[in-house]
């Protein structure tokens, strides 16, 4: 579904931030990667997104193929209209339209009402709260609250897979557990996950396959129950003593 072979991120021409990352995701899997500060995970979904040209990134080596198609460098929305939506770190909803007009801007290329209304119910089945929260200012909305939304905004547009960034960063732990536990359910209904987290333990919990990162490399990987029960991955790389 997703395969990166030997891909190096170069910013402003002189930074490489990422230095031959190869990385394969299949469909129906959840796939996480694992790393400290600035080791190079964003950069990594950024140029899986078509995001990284806002900040004079570029993929300046290797290839990033998605469902057969290379994108490496392709244009944002390109890569949504392959099927991939990021969900970017930091909580970006749009903070002045209500929950549900977020949904709706995540649906805006479904085209009809009908299908309109199947995904929003589909997205208010798994996620009640925001059903109740539906006319809400989402800029009033807690964290959690917001990364709920931006998972049920990215599910408006169907993806074939959603590559997310950093789902519990700030939370309270009985949030993430929320969050999580959606991120379970749209697993098992099939979509497939491209999974960024410095909170290795929750990541761990849901992903079949890991990969960690270090300065701009990948360092490590393996089925996702042997790097959790990895005493040395979990010293030296994951931060868990
Ligand atoms: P964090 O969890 O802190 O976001 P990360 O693993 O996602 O860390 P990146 O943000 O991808 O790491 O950063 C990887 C490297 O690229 C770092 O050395 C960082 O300083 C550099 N970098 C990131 N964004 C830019 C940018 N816009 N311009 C120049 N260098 C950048």
């Amino acid at each position: 579904m997703l395969e990166l072979n030997n891909v190096e991120v170069t910013y402003s021409d002189v930074i490489l931030a990422l230095k031959g990352v190869s990385m394969n995701v299949k469909e129906g899997q959840c796939v996480a990667l694992l790393g400290g500060n600035g080791a190079g995970k964003s950069t990594t979904l950024k140029a899986i997104s078509g995001t990284l040209k806002s900040e004079d990134g570029t993929v300046s080596a290797g290839s990033i193929i998605l469902d057969g198609t290379p994108v490496q460098n392709m244009e944002a929305s390109n890569v949504v209209k392959n099927g991939l939506v990021h969900v970017m770190e930091g909580r970006r909803v749009l903070r002045h339209l209500t929950s549900e007009q977020n949904l709706i801007v995540g649906g805006h290329m479904v085209p009809n009402a009908a299908e309109l209304k199947k995904r929003l119910d589909h997205v208010y089945t798994l996620m009640p709260r925001l059903a109740d929260l539906r006319n809400r200012t989402s800029g009033f909305m807690s964290g959690g609250e917001q990364q709920l939304l931006l998972i049920g905004r990215a599910m408006m547009a169907k993806p074939k897979i959603i590559a997310i960034d950093e789902p519990s960063l700030g939370l309270a732990p009985m949030m993430i557990r929320d969050v999580y536990e959606v991120l379970k359910q749209l697993k098992s209904e099939g979509t497939t996950f491209f999974l960024v987290e410095q909170n290795s333990a929750a990541a761990l919990s849901i992903a079949d396959y890991a990969y960690v990162m270090e300065n701009g490399r990948i360092v490590m990987d393996g089925p996702a129950d042997k790097l959790a029960n990895n005493e040395d991955i979990k010293e030296f790389y994951l931060g868990v003593t």
